[in-house]
């Protein structure tokens, strides 16, 4: 992320706010979720400044997948993966979004239900 970024996820980025972190590379970080919806519930969020998926570029689709695998390697290596989880992206406040740089929740550890229930 650029130095003028000052959404609350640069500012773990930088260690300027504590979070539970599980896993960092270059390209991501991923964080326990603060407000767990689940038994487990991670973030996993690019370092590049991207607001919501509709900001995305075709440059940047990239991206999405780095977060995908990263949230499947975590799945896999903490050994939740057979029994299964959720991933998902809310985008803009219909969605839900509430920080404006993207991120995959991984939501896992129960069984979820379906939408709506
Ligand atoms: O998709 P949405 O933008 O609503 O998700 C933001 C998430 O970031 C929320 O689930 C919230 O609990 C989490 N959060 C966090 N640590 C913070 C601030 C927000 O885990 N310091």
């Amino acid at each position: 992320m650029s130095e003028t970024d000052d959404t609350i996820f640069g500012r773990i980025i930088r260690r300027e706010l504590p979070a539970d972190i599980v896993y960092e590379d270059d390209e991501l970080i991923a964080f326990r979720d603060i407000a767990p919806q689940a038994p487990v519930h991670v973030l996993f969020v690019p370092k590049v400044r991207v607001p919501t998926l509709d900001d995305l570029t075709p440059e940047q689709a990239p991206i999405i997948g780095r977060l995908a695998l990263a949230a499947a390697n975590y799945a896999r290596e903490q050994g939740f993966a057979r029994d299964g989880y959720r991933i998902v992206m809310n985008c803009n406040d219909n969605g839900g979004q509430t920080v404006f740089q993207i991120h995959l929740h991984l939501l896992a550890g129960a069984p979820l239900g379906g939408f709506g229930e």
